[in-house]
């Protein structure tokens, strides 16, 4: 397989409502979509980091500067033998993992359209019946959360994930669990607890949560370890894991018992699947996390929920959750929380050239 154009194409789609979380409050979705040209086709990836580096050191200006002169140069007019050849051509850039998925997923959707066989198969899923959960970003008050829960349950959600930090915990879980007793409910803590916090974090325990994602340090797996063996709560983790290596260590830690994958985060779907083999083979669960993608990044999210360790429902956005306008045809609609991984969502060019806002084209 030969690429012979890569353009790196940043998008600004304005949200319908402000997402506000631990890191702060956007009202615009900033991404990175790679188009890709090669064996008289065209493809799609894309990388969704946030605008600015706040979730991880990445952003929308290092994906384009690293892409422009680092991996376009290694992939362009190269003979690649498949994904595995594109993961050796970038290993020797360190991290950048965003980057690097950007132009990844753009491959295997060149790969799933040259062999006409659909993504979710091509990364080896088993099933393409997709759960979804809904993501619940910090509210104003405690009524307008639990309304929001309430709406969300009934357009079929299967799993409630509410973001928690400090002053707005033990509260917020006991009136939610006692307004809804029984659903499926998780918390993400987005790195805000403090090794200080553990007999709070331990308080959670009698809300039997699902799991309780990433409470201390973005870049720690060792306190992690601490905490789960202090806490009943499943912890998953997701900032400190960009690796299959992370994700042995942390295992071998005793640190989560769950892992969140987002295919951005750990370089792209050929490393979503290696994570997967290992926690498989540990007894520790996976799910796909997300970073507000336009439909054409939810596409990767789906393909990789359809693995037979994906076992929690995925945080996969509705074209119409965030977005105005979303960037694929169909939209992506859930029907009672079940998506099929067998709809064909097509990119839509006109209208990702109207929320287009530069272009980087990479020539071999
Ligand atoms: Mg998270």
């Amino acid at each position: 397989m030969r690429i012979d154009r890569i353009d790196v194409i940043h998008t600004c789609i304005p949200l319908n409502q402000t997402f506000r979380t631990s890191f702060g409050a956007i009202n615009e979705q900033h991404s990175i979509v790679v188009k890709v040209y090669g064996e008289g086709l065209t493809a799609f990836g894309e990388a969704c980091p946030f605008y600015a580096p706040v979730y991880s050191y990445e952003c929308i200006e290092t994906i384009k500067a690293v892409t422009r002169d680092f991996i376009a140069p290694a992939v362009l007019g190269k003979d690649l033998d498949g994904i595995e050849d594109y993961h050796r051509a970038v290993d020797f850039i360190k991290g950048n993992n965003h980057a690097k998925a950007a132009v990844e997923t753009a491959i295997w959707d060149l790969v799933s359209k040259m062999k006409g066989v659909p993504l979710w198969k091509l990364v080896g899923g088993t099933d393409p019946a997709v759960e979804v959960g809904v993501s619940i970003g910090i509210q104003p008050s405690i009524e307008v959360l639990l309304n929001k829960i309430e709406a969300y349950l009934s357009e079929g959600y299967r799993r409630i994930k509410i973001k928690i930090e400090p002053g707005r915990d033990i509260d917020t879980v006991s009136q939610v669990r006692k307004v809804f007793p029984e659903i499926s409910l998780m918390v993400d803590a987005n790195s805000s607890y403090r090794i200080g916090d553990f007999e709070m974090l331990a308080k959670l325990d009698k809300y039997h949560l699902l799991m309780m994602e990433q409470p201390l340090a973005e870049d720690d797996i060792i306190d992690h370890g601490k905490l789960q063996s202090s806490i009943a709560t499943p912890i998953c983790l997701d900032e400190s894991i960009h690796t299959s290596d992370d994700a042995r260590k942390a295992i071998e830690l005793g640190s989560c018992k769950i892992i969140n994958i987002k295919y951005g985060r750990v370089g792209g779907l050929l490393n979503s699947v290696r994570i997967h083999d290992i926690c498989a083979a540990n007894g520790i669960g996976n799910w796909a996390g997300g970073m507000i993608e336009t439909g054409i990044g939810q596409r990767f999210k789906i393909a990789i929920s359809t693995l037979p360790n994906f076992k929690y429902a995925a945080d996969i956005e509705t074209s119409d959750r965030f977005l105005v306008e979303d960037l694929v045809t169909p939209d992506i609609a859930h029907i009672k929380g079940m998506l099929d991984a067998n709809t064909d969502y097509k990119v839509d060019e006109v209208k990702l050239n109207k929320y287009t806002e530069d272009i980087t084209i990479c020539r071999a």
